[in-house]
């Protein structure tokens, strides 16, 4: 629980776009205001296509002076991914701020110099373990998993506030009312069980790392072996954004008469997920699969 002080709460959310950093940031807004408190929020959108940094400052208390939070006073440091965690972590309070960090990596473009399968990508090497070590409390979240398992990997920054929930004074009941009104109708049944599987993870301790996110991450896993791969569009998510086809290194998308991606080839497809991290609306799945498991 943050420590209560005399100056406002301050919470900084960052991500990339698409990823929904503006839809957590007004939630919790809004979740203050309910409570009465005075809030300030600022946002730099970024860019609206994957790659772009997104971030939010929201400040709340009886009375606050300023938008932005200053470097090193955030209470609370909110990241929908992995890498934007670490470019951000100097603005958390050291002595008292919680870190929450989903250790989903999107790999921006120009980090994917050599895209063959095994290659590594110019990305933040620092593994969760050595984050969770640095700081004084909080959660390396695989929530992009734990939203995936429930049926819908975009519930992702919903398990983010379930986490960000242990950390602050609001009433359960309060966050779930004001969640039902920023998300679809026919997904507030997931976002509610999102919410409740990030809050659960993150009430069994102070400081905790994902199973899942230590050691090596799972994409290195899958490049180092010979794997099955095989590419799933969702067509409804898909807005034909033409990204994909553009970034792909083997030139193996295209976007049919409907303007939607698709691989005609499925041989000359790699499993190097470049069109999978890229895509803003995650409309493609990769899947690859270690020729020794597809055997047994
Ligand atoms: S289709 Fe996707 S996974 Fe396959 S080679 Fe192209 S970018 Fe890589
Ligand atoms: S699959 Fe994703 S990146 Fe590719 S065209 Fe559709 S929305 Fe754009």
């Amino acid at each position: 629980m943050v420590e209560k002080r005399n100056g406002p709460t301050n919470v900084l959310i960052v991500g990339v776009g698409g990823q929904g950093v503006i839809m957590v940031s007004k939630v919790l807004a809004q979740l203050c205001q309910n409570h009465g408190y005075e809030v300030k929020q600022s946002e730099v959108h970024g860019m609206a296509k994957r790659g772009g940094g997104v971030f939010s400052h929201v400040r709340y208390g009886s009375a606050v002076w300023s938008p932005t939070i200053p470097e090193g006073e955030a209470d609370v440091l909110l990241a929908l991914e992995w890498a934007e965690a670490l470019r951000w972590i100097n603005f958390m309070n050291p002595d008292t701020g919680t870190f929450i960090a989903d250790t989903q990596r999107i790999v921006p473009p120009f980090a994917c110099r050599a895209r063959g399968r095994g290659e590594e990508a110019g990305y933040a090497p620092q593994t969760p373990e050595e984050i969770m070590a640095q700081v004084r409390a909080g959660y390396a979240i695989d929530a992009t998993s734990m939203a995936e398992d429930l049926g819908n990997l975009k519930a992702a920054n919903t398990v983010l506030l379930g986490a960000l929930s242990t950390t602050l004074e609001f009433p359960v009941e309060d966050w779930l009312e004001v969640i039902r009104g920023f998300v679809p109708p026919h997904s507030i049944d997931i976002n509610m069980a999102a919410f409740a599987a990030g809050r659960e993870w993150a009430q069994a301790g102070d400081k905790r790392v994902e199973e899942s996110a230590k050691g090596l991450h799972k994409a290195d896993v899958e490049l180092q072996q010979q794997v099955i791969t095989k590419l799933e569009i969702t067509e409804e998510w898909c807005k034909g954004c033409d990204i994909c086809v553009k970034m792909c290194p083997e030139r193996c998308l295209r976007l049919n008469e409907q303007l939607v991606a698709e691989l005609p080839d499925p041989s000359k497809c790699t499993g190097c997920r470049m069109c999978e991290w890229l895509c803003p609306d995650f409309a493609i799945k990769i899947t690859n699969t270690p020729v020794l498991e597809a055997a047994e």
